[in-house]
């Protein structure tokens, strides 16, 4: 038979150092749901033998002395210790389902801080969301990952416990003796026969659940083409239920370019695919085995036991206990090494979660605060910044050079690609500069606690999101608003008079996700949304990245007009490839393919007729009226 290959050995010292880091992760987030799990696995484990013992006495009561006193000890005991433990189990369970539940939510919870603390290039590098997918499919396939982290390792512990206590039961099987008047049967308790019947029961034992194993190593020699199978179909299914899909799927019939691969008979979950293929040939011959190799051990059970009673060596009721207590720990040591082979076959998937959670934050991290200042006074300035995005070769920032004045309007020009959002980036410190140093009152940025830095910014970028949740929480992105600075911000924003005409005001849902009664709104109002959101911040900073997606030349133009007031004495700055849209502005800037070429007034700009600002303005005056040009 061909030799499974599982691509690297991991150590079983490995293994166990990271179920543990595991176990000890679920355990910061739900301390209590890992204490009840360790006392229902106690628990089940131990009390199956409480029934045994008891009912082997009474049967041996029944068929032996018949004290009737001591009958009735055993009946009550039975019944007594069957309350009990059908009383503590229900508690069990009910304090289990009450607080050790979600194990999923857990999970994601884990997943969702790791992802939220993580340095922003690392959010932006797609490798790290593949890697997160990649997880995620495990766990969703075959709950590879922290699942098997926790339920086969208590399976384990579990097992040993029952390995234990049926042990504890069993030592009379081979330490009673077949009287000598049993004849031939006396063999039975010859050391040579003992140590022969324990090797077979210990070989039978482990074939079983180690032939499994062997089945089951499959399912991980075949994960990537799992995996790949599965982000296709649930592409598929995707392209089916995305609303905003559903054009152009009909259009272009794009649904067929994925059927090709989801419903191919040679793809990976059909009847000629490969896996298809080691079901029928070795995986399912090696599950079959292991089954039948089972029942062998049960026949081997029975005679062993059944032959030393019918030699005398003890009583019918022995016999329901031997047997009992023999497939327990049968049952047990199959577990325990099924457990050892689902351990070993998770612990690449374990591998990988802890690549994710271990990505470190390369950012350095100050720990200077921003003094809060009533006046407003925080002076940004640029100093000779050059930047390429991680991985790139390519500079998008050259040699930048610019001081915010407090409380002035800077308009950031250029064309699409030319390094005007990657500046506000570097402003917001989303990402360092590659050269050059950025500096807040004269500090490197760098040196400041990166949470408090930000609080100096409000930012409304290009890709901003609404969530499907309320308006006011929306607006004040928090559960707890205050609903007069919301609809002042809303009103500022220019969405006064559409928040009248909603029928449940701040609470309206947008969008209908989660409610049949949310509203649609369009581009231009989710923008006037997203500048509320950014005054109820009330940050010294306010930035306007360019709404181009979501909005024409005029209605753009008239939000930069409108936001010239509401901005207030906050120090302004305005993105924009339309250069109409900021002309209003004390200062632009004109970048071009990463520099900044000119800086001056509307004015001043356009009265250097060689410049980049003037060639551009005549080049987009055509699309405006003859009021907005000049
Ligand atoms: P603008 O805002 O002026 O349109 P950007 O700052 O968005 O320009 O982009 C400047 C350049 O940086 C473009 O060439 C763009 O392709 C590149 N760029 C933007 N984001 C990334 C990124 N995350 N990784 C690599 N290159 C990027």
């Amino acid at each position: 038979m061909k030799k499974v290959q599982v691509e690297k050995r991991v150590t079983w010292a490995e293994i166990f150092k990271d179920i543990t880091r595991a176990r000890a992760l679920i355990h910061k987030y739900r301390p209590q749901m890992v204490l009840i799990r360790w006392l229902r696995v106690i628990f089940d484990a131990l009390t199956p033998y409480v029934g045994i013992y008891l009912s082997a006495q009474l049967i041996d009561e029944l068929t032996g002395a018949r004290d009737p006193d001591r009958l009735k000890i055993l009946i009550w005991s039975i019944l007594l210790s069957a309350a009990v433990i059908a009383v503590v189990s229900v508690l069990l369970n009910r304090w289990l389902l009450k607080s050790a539940d979600y194990l999923w939510h857990t999970i994601q919870w884990i997943y969702g801080d790791k992802m939220l603390r993580m340095d922003y290039t690392d959010i932006d590098d797609t490798s790290r969301h593949e890697l997160l997918e990649k997880i995620n499919q495990n766990q969703t396939t075959g709950g590879w990952g922290i699942y098997h982290a926790l339920y086969p390792f208590e399976n384990l512990v579990s097992a040993l416990l029952q390995i234990l206590g049926g042990a504890v039961l069993t030592v009379t099987l081979f330490t009673s003796r077949v009287p000598d008047s049993a004849g031939s049967l006396t063999a039975l308790n010859h050391p040579l026969f003992i140590l022969l019947i324990v090797i077979i029961m210990l070989f039978i034992t482990w074939l079983a659940p180690a032939l499994s194993n062997r089945a089951g190593s499959y399912w991980v020699k075949n994960r990537h083409q799992h995996l790949m199978a599965n982000r296709l179909s649930s592409c598929y299914f995707k392209l089916a239920s995305q609303k905003e899909l559903a054009t152009d799927i009909r259009m272009y019939r794009q649904d067929t370019i994925y059927s090709k691969y989801v419903r191919d008979k040679k793809g990976t979950f059909f009847s000629k695919g490969e896996f298809a293929k080691y079901a029928q040939g070795s995986m399912g011959f090696l599950s079959s085995a292991s089954a039948t190799v089972s029942i062998i051990f049960t026949g081997v059970v029975y005679v062993f036991v059944c032959l030393k009673a019918w030699g005398g060596a003890f009583g019918i009721g022995s016999v329901t206990q031997y047997i009992a207590a023999i497939t327990a720990v049968s049952g047990g040591m199959a577990t325990l090494i099924s457990t050892m082979g689902k351990l070993r076959n998770n612990a690449p998937f374990l591998k990988l979660i802890f690549e994710f959670l271990d990505i470190p934050n390369n950012m350095y991290q100050g720990s200077l605060t921003v003094e809060k200042r009533r006046d407003r006074d925080y002076e940004v300035e640029f100093r000779d910044v050059s930047f390429k995005y991680p991985g790139s070769e390519q500079y998008v920032l050259r040699h930048v050079n610019m001081k915010f004045k407090v409380g002035s309007r800077l308009a950031v020009v250029g064309m699409n690609g030319s390094g005007k959002t990657t500046f506000i980036k570097l402003l917001c410190r989303l990402y360092d500069p590659t050269e050059g140093i950025i500096l807040l009152n004269g500090i490197d940025i760098r040196k400041y606690n990166y949470l408090d830095y930000m609080m100096i910014f409000s930012v409304v970028f290009q890709d901003f999101r609404l969530f499907a949740l309320k308006l006011g929480e929306n607006v004040a992105s928090g559960r707890d608003y205050d609903p007069d600075l919301v609809t002042e911000c809303l009103i500022k924003a220019g969405f006064g008079d559409r928040l009248k005409a909603l029928p449940d005001g701040l609470e309206t849902y947008l969008y209908k996700d989660y409610t049949p009664e949310g509203i649609d709104i369009s581009g231009g109002e989710a923008q006037k949304i997203a500048i509320a959101r950014a005054l109820y911040k009330d940050a010294p900073f306010i930035i306007l990245d360019e709404p181009t997606a979501a909005l024409d030349p005029i209605a753009e133009a008239e939000i930069y007009s409108k936001f010239n007031d509401i901005a207030g004495d906050k120090t302004a700055i305005y993105i924009s490839h339309r250069l109409s849209s900021c002309k209003f502005c004390d200062e632009i800037a004109v970048f071009h393919e990463g520099q900044v070429i000119q800086k001056g007034s509307h004015s001043e700009l356009l009265a250097d007729e060689s410049g980049k600002y003037f060639e551009l303005w005549n080049a987009q005056a055509q699309y405006y009226t003859e009021k907005e040009t000049t």
